[in-house]
């Protein structure tokens, strides 16, 4: 479903990317790991198609579909989804009409009010999963949420727009045990709903996978993927750090 092959990109001339190959496929969960700065975060928007950031060289496809020249919204609709590690806030945007907007199929007729009625009561639907409150949908987006409420509101998005993959930068950053689980719980319920969904899971712990069984764990280091394996390498980031893998 997702290839990466040997991929190069850079910020500001600056190369971040130094050759990475990850290959997904349907129904995977992967985990990548890897000390700050080394590349993560940047490697998720490259593949979400974040205009600053510039491929140098390498692959990158979607169901054998080259997506390197995509714009973002192209690639999305290919079913490319990324969760922020950073959400941005959007003071006059509710989070309904942003949710409306990003499901808005132009075959579709979703402004007929019936279907937006079936719209929300899905929306709140997957709200109450997430413990998120009724009012929830008439705040403006981001604007004032505890950092929890902004980690829920990236999985509600994936869970209206049932993306095939499912990019989680962070996802458990500032996350307490229970958000923790809630998050957890719904990506479980929506990968057996979904199981032919792909997951990236962006993380700096370990803790995720008591909860959710990941199919790999890649390590990245200085913008490569340095090992890769199964749940076992994570407990074994958490216990001894990066130092074996880094150069300086
Ligand atoms: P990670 O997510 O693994 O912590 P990032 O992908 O965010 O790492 O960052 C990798 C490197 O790229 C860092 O050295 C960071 O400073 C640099 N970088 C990321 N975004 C930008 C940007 N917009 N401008 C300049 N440098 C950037
Ligand atoms: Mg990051």
């Amino acid at each position: 479903m997702l290839k990466v092959k040997n991929l190069k990109a850079s910020i500001d001339n600056k190369e971040i990317l130094k050759g990475v190959d990850l290959m997904v496929k349907p129904g995977e969960v992967h985990v990548l790991m890897g000390p700050n700065g080394s590349g993560k975060s940047t490697l998720a928007q490259v593949i979400a198609g974040h205009p600053a950031y510039k491929v140098v060289s390498g692959k990158c496809s979607v169901d054998s579909r080259e997506i390197t020249k995509l714009t973002p919204d192209k690639r999305a609709k290919l079913g490319i989804f990324l969760g922020f590690q950073h959400p941005v806030e959007v003071p006059g945007v509710s989070v309904f009409s942003f949710m409306r907007k990003a499901n808005k199929n132009p075959q579709s007729k979703i402004q007929n009010s019936k279907s937006i009625n079936i719209f929300r009561d899905e929306l709140k639907k997957y709200m109450s999963e997430l413990k998120l409150p009724e009012d929830f949908l008439r705040r403006a987006l981001n604007e004032g949420f505890s950092g929890g409420e902004k980690k829920r509101n990236e999985i509600l998005q994936m869970m209206t727009l049932k993306p095939k993959l499912v990019i989680l930068d962070e996802i458990d950053s500032g996350l307490d045990v229970d958000g923790l689980q809630l998050v957890a719980t719904a990506i479980k319920t929506f990968k057996k709903n979904n199981p032919r969904s792909s997951f990236v899971l962006i993380t700096h712990y370990a803790r995720i996978l008591k909860y959710l069984k990941a199919d790999h764990v890649h390590v990245m280091v200085e913008g490569r993927i340095v090992e890769s394996g199964t749940g076992r390498l994570a407990t074994k980031v958490e216990e001894k750090g990066y130092q074996v893998w880094q150069t300086v």
